[in-house]
């Protein structure tokens, strides 16, 4: 007997694809076409997005236009992709999607019928019109995921920190839910790119930023705020809880190992932490966990404050 799952690699270059099954009845929503009408129109329809959620799911629904599915699913690595469409169903053909040798990501026709090789066909046809809106709609996310990066760190950059924050400060108030930030400055940095040179400054700002990542949750959001500073957006999360945050934060870093020439070299950071007062402004907010984190600065650092 065939396996359920049919995995096909298809190169638009050269197309090749296996396929297996058996027909199906339809059901659809939308009124039908032709293979010829189909490609047309989608040719146009998925001109309209550069968004790739929307340019599947448009994918997705149109398609059944010539062959039902009962779902999709589309990954692509690379760009933090991960989407399902539908659901999920015991017939599969996936395809690993590529042009000019640039992958473009798998997709996967999901359904509880087999799909008869007419079917792969027309399916294989059409996946030749979501070749182009789909690659424009990755190249599209990538510039913009480069515009709200820090490449040296690769946390969020200042533009990408105004954005969440002022959305997880109206989420938060809308939802009645806890936010707090943490403020957090690598202590006596100066002295290491005065001592070790601007180079080895850099690579402790990386050491530094991938071992705070490693300590967060992946709803946390992580963001370089200035040189040797950096904000963490910790959303459901009050005041004790985010205090605990920031002492494990502190307690990684004077931890950390970074071996330079040998030598150890010895790091800490300090940290000042806001939780969202009723009706606060993102401002405010800022300004209170600054306020904490120069407390801690004063106080000695490589420690933790709370603003009151
Ligand atoms: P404090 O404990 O009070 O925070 O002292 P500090 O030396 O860390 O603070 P200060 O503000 O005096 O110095 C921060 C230094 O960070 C100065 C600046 O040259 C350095 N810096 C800022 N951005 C970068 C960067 O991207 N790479 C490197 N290597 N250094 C940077
Ligand atoms: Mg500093
Ligand atoms: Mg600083």
């Amino acid at each position: 007997m065939a396996p359920p799952n049919s995995s096909n690699t298809i190169d638009f270059d050269a197309a090749k694809l296996q396929r297996l099954g058996y027909s199906s009845k339809r059901k659809q929503s939308l009124q039908p076409l032709t293979l010829a009408q189909l490609r047309q129109h989608l040719n146009l329809q998925l001109q309209t997005s550069l968004d790739a959620e929307r340019t599947l799911n448009l994918f997705f629904s149109e398609v059944q236009r010539l062959v039902a599915l009962d779902g999709l699913s589309y990954q692509h690595n690379i760009s933090d992709l991960n989407l399902e469409f539908g659901q999920a169903a015991g017939n599969a053909a996936s395809y690993r999607l590529s042009h000019e040798g640039e992958y473009l990501g798998e997709l996967i026709f999901r359904r509880k019928l087999r799909f008869s090789e007419e079917e792969l066909h027309q399916l294989e046809a059409l996946l030749g019109s979501l070749l182009y809106p789909l690659r424009n709609a990755l190249l599209y996310r990538t510039a913009i995921q480069n515009a709200l990066r820090d490449p040296l760190t690769n946390t969020g950059n200042r533009i990408a920190m105004e954005q969440m924050l002022h959305r997880e400060v109206d989420m938060a108030r809308r939802n009645l839910q806890p936010l707090s930030l943490l403020m957090l400055d690598l202590d006596h940095f100066k002295q290491i790119n005065d001592n070790h040179g601007h180079g080895v400054g850099d690579e402790v700002l990386k050491a530094v930023a991938t071992t705070i990542k490693a300590q967060l949750r992946n709803v946390d959001m992580i963001f370089r705020y200035g040189g040797e500073e950096f904000l963490i957006l910790l959303s459901g999360t009050g005041r004790d809880a985010s205090a605990m945050v920031g002492e494990r934060l502190r307690h990684s870093v004077e931890q950390l190992q970074y071996i330079n020439q040998g030598q150890p070299l010895a790091l800490s950071i300090s940290l000042g932490g806001a939780s969202l007062l009723p009706g606060e402004s993102d401002e405010s907010l800022l300004r209170r966990a600054d306020n904490a984190l120069y407390i801690s600065k004063r106080d000695g650092r490589n420690r933790l404050s709370m603003a009151g």
